[in-house]
């Protein structure tokens, strides 16, 4: 019987310092120029990618860590270096998920490697289900995919908005509404190919944090893609519609697939619980930076003759950013791990992962502007960037609010749209 152990093994604590070294020597130090360009920073991506840290091969082996610990180990490292830049890092890695969970093998086989590129020419890719008036209320996205049938080509239209790498992507992965009666039951994800005529990047947005991350909105105009492009294949679409289909015509009910209801619910959920905790990670990797630097700071300011950690205030202020730190990785690393074993998420834990990391983020970044007094203020010092980029942590991949209402629902056993 596995023995219950805390410590990681000598293979992860390797691949951690190998990617805290890369966060620490090439990231951070480029961090304030890329927040104030405001751009992709493609040459560090290139550096990541010369080293195979920018790989489908490197996610790949850590998504499949028997512990569940590599993805939360990679992004806490990395968004301690610097949000904005890892994102644009890791950005990729969600188009690149979106095409694992739905895609054929050799959907998988042909676009993910384009995703990457290669590390003389590196790409990245874009997951686009967001729009202007579908952001928590997904079922009532507007992007249409209709099939025409005589050329075997699905013809997309409609906008999508707050695009990671939106527009500036190889790949686009685009969710767009197939049947429109059937709610949420009725969108597929389609790969959009390179260079395809009538996707355009609309406006590119200036952000309060996380700058060095391109975000914009991604115009679909007439967008024809061939047949293959249908994540899942068409045969498999058609069964899941037909059943949503029968499901909404019982009212409800319908003729349940293998497996029942049940496991269809679940696995939609699972796939949500499962990726919340890497956003989760992300929060405590900002958290830490920016509980180090303040405790740095507060170890060496000193006021009244004394460093101002003297006070109990302050000192105080660090116990309490360090114990939610480790607090926030804890339930990070459960649900890293429940979802990794096939453990059921009975409590959203997944969602609670997230939720908890990124109130922390935000908090524990705020705390640590204020012990850094007018210089925690200034764009000299980095914490000012750490608590802008912080922000974001509540509101994509699922608000907090939408976080609390997943959790409440599923303690309830109230169904979750
Ligand atoms: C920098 C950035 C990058 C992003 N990257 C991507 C990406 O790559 N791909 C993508 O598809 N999307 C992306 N998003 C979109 C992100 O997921 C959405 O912004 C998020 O889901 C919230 O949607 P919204 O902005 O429309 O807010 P709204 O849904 O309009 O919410 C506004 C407020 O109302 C609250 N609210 C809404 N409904 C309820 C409710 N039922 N109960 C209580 N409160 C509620 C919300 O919690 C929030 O506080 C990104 C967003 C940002 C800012």
């Amino acid at each position: 019987m596995a023995e219950f152990t805390m410590e990681l093994n000598d293979e992860q604590k390797e691949v951690r310092d190998w990617i805290h070294g890369f966060a620490a020597d090439v990231v951070r130090p480029a961090a304030a120029e890329w927040d104030e360009r405001e751009e992709t920073p493609w040459p560090v991506i290139q550096e990541a990618a010369k080293i195979g840290l920018y790989s489908l091969d490197f996610y790949a082996q850590q998504f499949f860590d028997p512990t569940g610990l590599g993805v939360p180990m990679t992004m806490e490292e990395l968004f301690w270096g610097d949000a904005g830049i890892a994102l644009s890092i890791v950005g990729t890695g969600l188009a690149a998920v979106g095409v694992l969970a739905n895609g054929t093998e050799e959907q998988i086989g042909t676009w993910v490697p384009q995703m990457y590129g290669d590390p003389n020419d590196v790409k990245v890719a874009a997951f686009c289900s967001s729009e202007p008036d579908a952001g928590s209320d997904v079922a009532s996205m507007r992007t249409r995919a209709v099939y025409d049938e005589a050329k075997d080509e699905w013809v997309l239209n409609g906008t999508k908005t707050w695009a990671t790498n939106g527009g500036i992507a190889n790949v686009h992965v685009v969710v767009a509404v197939v049947d429109p009666d059937l709610g949420s039951k009725g969108h597929a994800s389609f790969i959009v190919p390179p260079n395809t005529p009538g996707l355009s990047q609309g406006q590119k947005f200036k952000k309060h944090g996380i700058r060095a991350s391109h975000t914009a909105e991604v115009v679909l105009e007439d967008v024809r893609v061939p047949g293959h492009c249908l994540l899942g294949g068409k045969e498999k679409l058609d069964e899941r519609l037909a059943r949503a289909r029968e499901k909404a015509k019982a009212g409800g009910v319908g003729v349940p697939p293998a497996g029942g209801w049940g496991r269809v619910k679940n696995a939609a959920m699972a796939t949500f619980e499962a990726s919340r905790p890497a956003v989760g990670a992300m929060a405590v990797g900002t958290a830490r930076a920016a509980y180090e630097e303040a405790l740095e700071y507060a170890r060496t300011r000193e006021q009244f003759g004394r460093p101002i950690i003297d006070n109990q205030g302050v000192a105080f202020q660090l116990a309490d950013m360090r114990t939610q730190i480790d607090a926030a990785r804890l339930l990070v690393w459960r649900a890293s791990w429940m979802a990794t074993t096939g453990k059921p998420f009975t409590s959203a834990e997944g969602s609670m992962s997230k939720l908890f990391a990124s109130e922390v983020a935000k908090k524990v970044t705020a705390q640590a502007v204020q012990i850094l007094g007018g210089n925690g203020f200034t764009r000299e010092y980095p914490v000012e960037r750490m608590h802008r980029d912080a922000a974001i942590y509540t509101i994509f991949e699922g608000t907090s609010e939408i976080q609390r209402l997943v959790i409440a629902r599923t303690l309830s056993g109230m169904p979750i749209r």
